[in-house]
C-alpha cells in the first residue's frame, strides 16, 4: 500500500492528472511521510515556473453585507450579530495608495454579495484604480453575477476574479447552500468568467460539513479539467453564529497535503496559502508555501473594519496578516528560502 501511495505522486506529476479512485485512495490514506515526499515535489515543480518568488495581493474586504445565507458563513445574511459596513470609493483608493506604497501591485477587492455595489459604482472605482495605477491588476471576489455585468467589469479594466466552486459535487453544494443557490449557477458563473477573458480562480474549504474524500477527489478532478488560473483552498472554520457552529473545523495537515497535489495538478497555477490556513495554524503559511503555494494575500482593509468581516471564528487580521507588516512577512519567508516579489505576478501559460 505504502509504495503504491508513492507511486501514485509520481505519477501525478509525470502526468500532471490521477483517476477518481486514485485521488481518493490517495486522501484516505496520506501520512506525514508522503505529504512530505509530496510535498518536496510540489516545490519543485512550483520552482520550475516561478523560481522562489513569492507575489502578494492586498486584500480590501468592500463590504460586510451579504444577501446570501450560505450556512458556513459569518457574513451571511441571517447572522444579526454580523456588523454591518460598507466602503465608500475613496475608502478603497487610499487603501490602495498605502498599498502600493508598500509594494503591492495587485489589488483584490472581496465582499459580501452587496446590491449598493452596482455594475456603475464598480466600474468606476475599478476604472479610477487602473487610471492611477496602471502597472497593478484588479481582481475582484464579489460573488455571483450575470455574464453581462461580469463583461462591464471586464471591460472597466478588472483582470482577475475569485469565485471559489466550494465543491464540484451537486449534492454537497446543496448541503452547504440555502436553495436559493444553485450548483449549476456557480459553474455557470465560473465558466463565463473564463469565456470573457479574466484569469479566474476556483477554490474549496478542505473539512467542510459532510465533505467526504470522494468529494475532495472531485474536487481535484475538477481542477484538472475546468483548468483555473488561481485556486484558493483553505480549512473550513466553524463560526459561532451560523447553522454550522457545532461542526468542526478542517486540518491543516490535510489541507497542505492537498495544495501539494494541486501544484503537481497545476505546475504553473498561482495558489495562495491562505489566511484560513494561517489562522488554524500559527506556521500554516509557511507550511502552506514548502508545500507548492506561491502567494499571499495579507490583509489591506482599514483597521476599522477588520473585526467586521468575519468569515470565520478568530479570523486573524493583524501581525504579518496585516499588509502593513509586509517586512515581517518578507523576512519569514526568506527564512524558508522564498522571496517576496513586488511584480503583478500575472498567470503564464508555459
Ligand atoms: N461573496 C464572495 C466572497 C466570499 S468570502 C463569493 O461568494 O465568492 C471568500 C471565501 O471564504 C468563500 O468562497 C469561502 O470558501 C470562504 N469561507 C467562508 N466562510 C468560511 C468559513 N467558515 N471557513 C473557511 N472559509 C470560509
Amino acid at each position: 500500500m505504502k509504495n503504491e501511495l508513492f507511486n501514485l505522486i509520481d505519477k501525478l506529476e509525470k502526468e500532471q492528472s490521477l483517476t477518481l479512485g486514485e485521488y481518493q485512495k490517495l486522501i484516505e490514506n496520506y501520512c506525514s511521510e508522503l505529504a512530505l515526499y509530496s510535498a518536496e515535489k510540489a516545490r519543485h515543480s512550483c520552482e520550475k515556473h516561478h523560481g522562489n518568488k513569492i507575489f502578494i495581493r492586498g486584500l480590501i474586504e468592500i463590504s460586510s453585507y451579504c444577501k446570501n445565507d450560505c450556512y458556513y458563513c459569518g457574513i451571511r445574511k441571517g447572522n444579526k450579530g454580523c456588523q454591518r459596513y460598507r466602503l465608500t470609493k475613496e475608502d478603497i483608493l487610499s487603501c490602495c495608495k498605502e498599498g502600493y506604497a508598500l509594494g503591492f501591485r495587485t489589488f483584490v477587492m472581496q465582499g459580501g454579495e452587496d446590491a449598493y455595489y452596482s455594475d456603475e459604482v464598480l466600474c468606476e472605482i475599478i476604472g479610477e484604480i487602473k487610471r492611477l495605477y496602471p502597472d497593478c491588476a484588479v481582481t475582484l471576489s464579489l460573488g455571483e453575477r450575470s455574464r453581462e455585468s461580469y463583461e462591464a467589469l471586464y471591460k472597466a479594466g478588472a483582470d482577475r476574479y475569485l469565485l471559489r466552486h466550494e465543491t464540484a459535487t451537486k449534492e454537497h453544494y446543496e448541503k452547504l447552500h440555502p436553495k436559493a443557490l444553485s450548483f449549476e449557477e456557480r459553474m455557470r458563473c465560473l465558466r463565463d468568467l473564463k469565456e470573457i477573458g479574466y484569469q479566474v480562480g476556483c477554490g474549496f474549504m478542505v473539512g467542510s460539513p459532510y465533505q467526504t474524500s470522494k468529494h475532495l477527489a472531485a474536487d481535484l478532478k475538477f481542477i484538472e479539467e475546468f483548468s483555473p488560473h488561481m485556486c484558493g483552498i483553505g480549512p473550513f472554520i466553524t463560526h459561532k453564529d451560523t447553522p454550522f457552529r457545532n461542526e468542526k473545523s478542517g486540518s491543516a495537515d490535510l489541507t497542505v497535503f492537498l495544495l501539494s497535489l494541486i501544484r503537481l495538478i497545476k505546475p504553473n497555477i498561482l495558489l495562495p496559502a491562505t489566511t484560513a490556513l494561517g489562522t488554524v495554524d500559527g506556521k500554516g503559511r509557511e507550511r502552506g508555501v514548502l508545500s507548492g503555494a506561491n502567494v499571499v494575500m495579507p490583509n489591506l482593509s482599514p483597521l476599522s473594519v477588520r473585526k467586521k468581516y468575519m468569515l470565520y471564528d478568530n479570523k486573524i487580521a493583524t501581525g504579518q496578516e496585516s499588509a502593513q507588516c509586509v517586512a515581517d512577512l518578507k523576512e519569514s519567508m526568506k527564512e524558508i528560502g522564498y522571496e517576496v516579489v513586488t511584480e503583478r505576478g500575472d498567470f503564464k501559460n508555459k
